[in-house]
């Protein structure tokens, strides 16, 4: 009999310590990564000139508000392109299909994959297509690959952050996680709440234009949400984080929609929300870029890169307080993504 150790769990794919475990001690060493410092949204390839990134979409529902899981995937690996201060021109994309898929959904969801890359300039030069039969899969699986160029100099990274830089984020977290989770389990809470599904690439050329090299690090906040980010991040450049918890813009919906389900929206996924490390010369710039642009109405400094331990993230309450902000351990809500 396998033990619970053996075996892959859903939290194996929650981004969070679970996961960080499965690729520092599985994947890492079959890979040409050599540490997990060098884990990035996105790998520089072909000279630095081209980025490439991979990305599989697993979304229940399908259908969600906000959008669908071919907006998701084309967007997911967009922004993951768009996180080394690329512009992602090819796209390829795989899709699994259970037996007996309806195809008017899977024309709505073409529908939605060609909106998404005409939006941003994107080409799909290559793809494959699988059948599996009614047990093997469910609904509807997409893979997608993209390669981007590189219009940043340095590109962004995960460790290029330094003590005295500020942490920004783009808006208000949890929106798509708590979406997705009220879509499945036909949870009514208080207010609609839509996911945040979006390409943040636009948004990042303002960024990048604005702030130039002092944009040191970029991370779309996914799984694992804000928290994950940040740890990620503190991990890459060997440096602590300290934000300030009243600072972090919150929906009044998410917000209650959390404190019913025991649940933190700093680790809950976002599809459409950045974070990124600034240098302090350049945050007022280039929070002004963010906030003149739709995607960064609410964008917020939210703390301060410091010279602490490496790898601790704390976080200031509003009472005065301080606590300590790990990875998530494993799986808040499985196929989010
Ligand atoms: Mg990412």
């Amino acid at each position: 009999m396998p033990t619970p150790t053996d075996i892959i769990t859903l939290g194996h794919g929650g981004g969070g310590r679970l996961m960080h475990d499965l690729i520092v001690n599985e994947l890492l060493p079959a890979s040409d990564v050599m540490s997990e410092r060098d884990l990035e949204d996105a790998a520089l390839i072909h000279g630095g000139r081209l980025a490439i990134s991979t990305d599989g979409f697993t979304v229940k529902p399908l259908f969600f508000p906000g959008g669908d899981i071919g907006k998701l995937a084309v967007c997911g690996t967009i922004n993951d392109v768009a996180m080394r201060g690329a512009r992602c021109r090819w796209l390829s994309i795989a899709m699994i299909v259970q037996e007996g898929f309806a195809l008017e959904d899977l024309r709505r969801i073409i529908q939605s994959i060609r909106a998404a890359c005409d939006a941003d300039g994107v080409h799909i030069v290559t793809g494959d297509t699988k059948v599996v039969g009614r047990a093997a899969a469910d609904g509807l699986f997409i893979t997608t690959t993209g390669v981007g160029e590189r219009f940043a100099d340095p590109a962004p990274s995960a460790g290029a952050a330094r003590p005295g830089d500020r942490v920004i984020i783009s808006g208000t977290l949890g929106d798509h996680g708590i979406s997705i989770l009220a879509a499945r389990e036909e949870l009514s809470l208080a207010g609609h709440i839509e996911s945040d599904c979006a390409s943040l690439l636009t948004l990042t050329e303002a960024m990048l234009a604005a702030g130039g090299p002092g944009v040191r690090t970029l991370r779309d906040m996914t799984r694992g949400g804000m928290s994950a980010a940040l740890n990620e991040i503190a991990i890459s450049s060997g440096v602590s984080i300290e934000i300030e918890e009243g600072a972090v813009p919150v929906r009044r919906e998410v917000r209650g929609a959390c404190e019913l389900l025991g649940m933190s929206p700093f680790e809950i996924a976002n599809e459409g929300k950045l974070l990124a490390i600034v240098a302090p010369e350049r945050a007022d710039e280039v929070l002004a870029a963010m906030r003149a642009h739709d995607l960064g109405g609410d964008a917020a400094i939210i703390g301060t890169v410091g010279d602490g331990r490496p790898g601790r993230i704390s976080a200031r309450t509003p009472l005065g307080t301080s606590r300590l902000i790990d990875l998530p351990p494993g799986e808040l809500l499985p196929r989010i993504c």
